[in-house]
């Protein structure tokens, strides 16, 4: 489902994070609501609320923590960076590889994912690149925050200030 814009509370685009644990943010009180979406409300026992599009967290977040919220992206934010494109072929990917395979520890890092397609996937199964004989077309690499989100955040505060 949606995924959430993260922003500091410099208002500087930290990450794109699950709507859940955007929720969770809001609700324990680390971050508010910087936009939501006009008609989706989420439910829970005791509450209901707008969904979140945008949060900010109410405490700064040193720089220096951000590779902790980035490290972990999800299957969706990787085929995005890759534009769905298979890194061992160059066609169109539906599916994301693990390039050092989990079963010999490779983790759920910006670094160790990238989009694959199904047959290049299936050919190279549980190896590494190095065992299947296949090369990355390129080296996947953490994605930097969006240009367009932070202008869009700027944008935002300029005509609430007006
Ligand atoms: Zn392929």
């Amino acid at each position: 489902m949606n995924e959430v814009l993260l922003i500091n509370s410099s208002y500087q685009v930290l990450s794109r994070i699950e709507w859940q644990r955007a929720v969770s943010l809001v609700v324990t009180g680390e971050a508010e609501t910087f936009e939501a979406h006009p008609t989706k409300v989420i439910h829970s026992q005791h509450l209901s609320i707008p969904l979140p599009k945008i949060i900010r967290m109410l405490a700064y977040v040193h720089i220096g923590f951000r590779p902790a919220l980035d490290r972990q992206p999800t299957f969706a934010q990787i085929k995005l960076r890759d534009s769905r494109t298979c890194g061992y072929c160059g066609r169109h990917g539906d599916t994301i590889d693990h390039i050092i395979p989990q079963s010999k520890g490779g983790p759920n890092t910006w670094e160790n994912l990238i989009t694959s397609c199904r047959p290049c996937n299936n050919r190279k199964a549980d190896r590494t690149p190095v065992q299947a004989g296949m090369k990355l077309l390129w080296l996947p690499r953490p994605v930097l925050p969006d240009t367009a989100d932070q202008e869009y955040i700027w944008s935002v505060l300029a005509n609430s200030a007006a």
